[in-house]
């Protein structure tokens, strides 16, 4: 149950973040995003994570990780934002907040079928490390269940790039095989943290082999490294060119950017956190 919920800090978008509270003190925050053809909730899954990505702010919080948080909690949340701003219907809600989906897999669905049979709102998004255990629950359900978005986190064309930024776990690219699975029946995208580790010219020659022979995903994110205090990682140094060379030579694939939205109230991507 939530017995919390307040406005954290209000960015001159109009983006909101807001920090939660349930009943038995589990800490945790959302955003409001106001995209003008489409306004999101970027909701958490758990109360913290336990994945300690390097760019994420979750993994610097005082309190690393509480618990997943229930299908009532989530539900609850996003009812409350969305009825704060304007119809109580938003277009999309993104679980790209704090902890892993996939970690939480029972109570999200659960959230999101309920979601979905209210109306609250039209897509869902998951961002998720998407190992291999939780890929083979998907394809083991009705996709009729399954977000409609996924973002699988990638960060990195060899082994010892991707431990860079996702230090806990298996490594994300062993489970390219359900990757590629997954894609062919619904839009999946892979992310890709632009970091000084990961953006060299031996980089670029990797990531087009790792690539290279999988066509069918939506595309690749190429996303800066927002500014969270404690990051070991350093900025990379010519981003613009390396996302060109990575068009260039993926041209098979949607490589996009993304611009950071609420980023003066730290509410970007990977900057939310148990505060
Ligand atoms: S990026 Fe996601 S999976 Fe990684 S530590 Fe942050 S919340 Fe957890």
């Amino acid at each position: 149950m939530i017995t919390a919920l307040r406005p954290a800090a209000v960015a001159g978008d109009g983006t909101a973040r807001y920090a939660v509270t349930t009943h038995d003190g589990a800490a945790f925050e959302a955003v409001y995003q106001p995209r003008p053809d489409d306004p999101t909730i970027c909701m958490s899954a758990q109360a913290g994570c336990g994945y300690g990505c390097t760019h994420c702010a979750t993994t610097y919080a005082d309190v690393q990780f509480r618990r997943s948080l229930d299908a009532d909690e989530i539900v609850d949340t996003v009812t409350r934002i969305a009825s704060a701003h304007g119809d109580g219907q938003v277009r999309t809600v993104d679980f790209s907040g704090t902890g892993d989906a996939s970690r939480n897999w029972a109570a999200v669905s659960e959230a999101v079928r309920r979601m979905r049979e209210a109306g609250l709102c039209r897509s869902v998004g998951v961002t998720s490390v998407a190992p291999q255990r939780w890929i083979r629950q998907l394809l083991a359900t009705d996709e009729t269940q399954w977000p409609d978005e996924l973002l699988f986190s990638l960060h990195g064309p060899t082994r010892e790039s991707r431990r860079l930024v996702v230090t806990n776990g298996e490594d994300p690219a062993r489970a390219m095989a359900g990757w590629c699975d997954v894609a062919a029946r619904k839009s999946v995208t892979l992310s890709y943290v632009l970091h000084d580790g990961n953006t060299r010219a031996a980089d670029l020659e990797a990531l087009v082999g790792l690539l290279g022979p999988h066509e069918g995903f939506a595309g690749l994110r190429l996303t800066p490294l927002n500014g969270v205090a404690g990051v070991p990682l350093l900025p990379a140094s010519d981003p613009k060119s390396f996302v060109a060379a990575v068009r260039d030579a993926l041209p098979s694939w949607a490589v996009r950017t993304v611009d950071p939205i609420g980023l003066d109230v730290d509410a970007a991507c990977g900057q939310l956190r148990v505060r």
